[in-house]
């Protein structure tokens, strides 16, 4: 289905009647921009012919949270002269697009792509600002629902749980990491209930019994981690080192249970920063609801309820979690990888500091905890394919929509580090990871860039080590543990 509007005929007419209308003759030849980024585990996700240089994107939550409308409003740069290109949509009922403020043609196909034909072709290094309506329904689960991505309701919470590939089933987006952009959400809700978003709140208005609070995230935020939230909550404020705003929204009828254990995130913060530098975001903290899902959407991880009562910190080891989850700020939310098969780069480092914290708290040994990964689970890291390298084929079922989520990238990942550890010594390795954090800061990066990196940290060739560990279709030796064995498959 092919839309054009009779309102782009007005808007044309009025511009060629005060000669703004470019002379086709004059306009660019224009191809239509890629479908997406070029990523082979979601060929889909993201797209080609233009950068995104800023996101705008405003909810509006109807009485009840059954109900929204979104209008996304994207700045983006052409790096082709562009007679079409996509969005990222999946799902909800689009009711307007315009380009440059003229109502544009649009398509939307079953495999997620929002095809925009504007009037006139875009021209190549020229900002655009793309703008799109759309209308859904949040969909509300139970607790035992398979959780389906984008925007849920639960217990009258809602919440945004978009990893990998969520956010375009809430409006229309850009979506992968490697077009991330600074981002303004713009929440409307009922006024007797909070709303909350990544990065810093710039301003409320209320008016007719509903509050719109507008949150600003001046880093560079991939969709895949963008937090929206409605619901009972109360948003706590704290300072952490060297002042860092720390933020929690926590359910208010929790908020006693919960708030003692709150002061795990700033103490993340500071066994982090000793290791790595300075937190790279503006802000850190949480959104807590009843349904949760441990997630490090970026500034705000969102945490389930009942992990982070005084039993179920203890009874869940949350601490370890919070500790994982703040580690992607580093890995993941602020070094983004270029493609989802890098994915190990965010969950291999989050599981190593994991280790490491748990070492220093509870005196769990680094050593065993690495030589029960490579023996008990090198099975299940081989079989979902090389740990930079995975197969999508191997993924399946409902299980698609969180693709390459699994052992290769977790304890995979987390093993490839240590192996490079063992190689290089730990005052190396430290070096190599903080150089890492830091280049690569507030931007993306791939596997490749990290063998670069190291090696020149290192002052010597690591690719083939780090190869080995990352494509290679056995588990090599582990240095200076060879007598560590793959065990038998279960
Ligand atoms: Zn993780």
């Amino acid at each position: 289905m092919l839309k054009r509007s009779v309102a782009a005929t007005v808007a044309l007419t009025t511009l060629a009647a005060v000669g703004l209308a470019v002379p086709s003759s004059a306009a660019p030849p224009g191809t239509a921009g890629a479908p997406g980024v070029g990523d082979t585990i979601w060929p889909q996700l993201g797209n080609g012919g233009y950068d995104v240089v800023d996101q705008r994107l405003d909810l509006r939550f109807a009485k009840g949270l059954a109900k929204y409308t979104a209008t996304t409003t994207l700045t983006a740069r052409a790096t082709q002269n562009l007679s079409s290109f996509d969005l990222d949509l999946l799902g909800p009922t689009v009711t307007g697009v315009r380009v440059d403020g003229i109502p544009a043609a649009w398509k939307s196909t079953p495999q997620g792509e929002l095809v925009i034909t504007p009037t006139k072709s875009v021209r190549k290094h020229l900002r655009f600002v793309v703008r799109v309506d759309v209308r859904n329904d949040v969909s509300e689960v139970s607790e035992n629902s398979v959780l389906p991505p984008g925007l849920v309701r639960y217990e009258g919470f809602v919440q945004a749980l978009n990893q990998p590939s969520g956010a375009r089933k809430i409006l229309a987006v850009s979506d992968h990491p490697a077009q991330k952009a600074p981002a303004t959400f713009t929440i409307t809700a009922p006024s007797e209930l909070n709303s909350i978003a990544n990065g810093k709140l710039i301003g409320t208005t209320k008016s007719g019994g509903m509050t719109t609070r507008v949150f600003r995230e001046r880093p560079k935020i991939a969709p895949e981690l963008m937090q929206i939230g409605v619901g009972p909550f109360s948003v706590l404020h704290r300072k952490g080192p060297h002042g860092l705003p720390l933020r929690y929204a926590v359910p208010t009828a929790q908020l006693g249970a919960i708030e003692p254990q709150l002061k795990s995130f700033d103490e993340s913060v500071r066994y982090l920063e000793k290791l790595l530098g300075r937190f790279p975001g503006s802000e850190a903290g949480s959104y807590i609801t009843p349904l949760g899902g441990e997630l490090e959407t970026q500034g705000l991880t969102m945490m389930t309820a009942s992990a982070m009562t005084k039993e179920g910190f203890e009874r869940n080891g949350t601490a370890g979690v919070v500790l994982h989850e703040v580690a992607h700020e580093w890995f993941g939310n602020s070094v983004s990888p270029r493609r989802w098969s890098d994915l190990w780069l965010n969950e291999g480092h989050a599981v190593f500091y994991e280790r490491l914290f748990a070492e220093g708290k509870y005196g769990a040994d680094l050593v065993d905890g690495m030589r029960s990964d490579y023996e008990n689970r090198g099975n299940e890291i081989l079989a979902q394919g090389p740990i930079a390298a995975p197969d999508p084929s191997k993924w399946t079922g409902h299980l698609t929509d969180i693709r390459p989520y699994g052992d290769a990238q977790y304890s995979g990942g987390s093993l490839a580090l240590f192996a490079l550890r063992q190689e290089v010594g730990v005052p190396t390795f430290e070096a190599i990871e903080r150089a890492w954090v830091h280049r690569y800061a507030n931007s993306t990066a791939g596997t490749e860039d990290y063998i670069r990196l190291a090696s020149a940290v290192a002052h010597r060739a690591l690719g083939p080590l780090l190869r080995s560990w990352l494509y290679g279709k056995t588990l090599p030796a582990m240095p200076g543990y060879p007598d560590w064995k793959v065990g038998p498959k279960s």
